[in-house]
């Protein structure tokens, strides 16, 4: 169940995941993309943090609404459109549901709606889906989420920037599968999941 509470635990942890490893989200973007990674959800991290600190949302729609508003304005890149979205269909889906399994499902279609991509073309679906679907049967472990954000290394971009440099994007982990990683780790030590 996601309440306001976890909801807020969850995300001051992934800010501070964000903020540690900027530089290596952004190295992981250099060879498949253009170095920018770490640095766009830095930006938002920064901003998700100045907004809950100067309003404590009212509950957890409106904590999950800021989080979308402050990577929307204010990350640039792909991933800015991308997370902003999962987490805006978070937040209308939040209105009816608490269960973990239906927010991160509706961010999951919000996701795929905006990007257009399916699981096997290294992004960052290839960590929500897997996540979603242990999620649903009551049991995401670390494992999942090590062996979702490991299982990008040997895929072809076929979708994003990655996409462009075709078979050399084979052999390097998708930055956006990392990051999503670190966001589900952090949900699963904030209690979740
Ligand atoms: P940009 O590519 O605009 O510089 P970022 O570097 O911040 O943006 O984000 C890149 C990440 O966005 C990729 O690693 C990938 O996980 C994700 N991504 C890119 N395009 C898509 C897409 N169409 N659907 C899902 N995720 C995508
Ligand atoms: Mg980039
Ligand atoms: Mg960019």
């Amino acid at each position: 169940m996601l309440t306001t509470d976890i909801i807020l635990t969850w995300i001051h942890d992934f800010d501070k995941k964000i903020s540690e490893k900027k530089d290596y989200l952004s190295e992981l973007d250099t060879p498949i993309g253009d170095g920018d990674h770490g640095n766009n959800l830095a930006r938002g991290a920064e901003a998700i943090e100045a907004a809950l600190n100067k309003e404590t949302p009212a509950d957890a729609t409106a904590a999950l609404r800021a989080i979308a508003m402050a990577l929307v304005s204010k990350v640039g890149g792909a991933s800015g459109a991308l997370y902003g979205t999962a987490f805006l269909e978070m937040a209308k889906t939040s209105r009816d549901t608490t269960k973990t399994a239906d927010l991160l499902a509706a961010g999951l279609a919000g996701l795929q709606k905006r990007g257009g991509a399916t699981t096997g073309e290294k992004t960052m679906i290839d960590v929500w889906a897997p996540v979603v679907t242990a999620t649903k049967g009551g049991q995401l472990t670390q494992k999942i989420i090590d062996d979702a954000v490991a299982a990008t290394k040997p895929m072809r971009a076929t979708k994003g920037r990655a996409s462009y440099v075709g078979d050399s994007s084979i052999g390097h982990l998708d930055p956006g599968a990392v990051s999503s990683g670190y966001l589900f780790t952090s949900l699963l030590e904030a209690g979740g999941a």
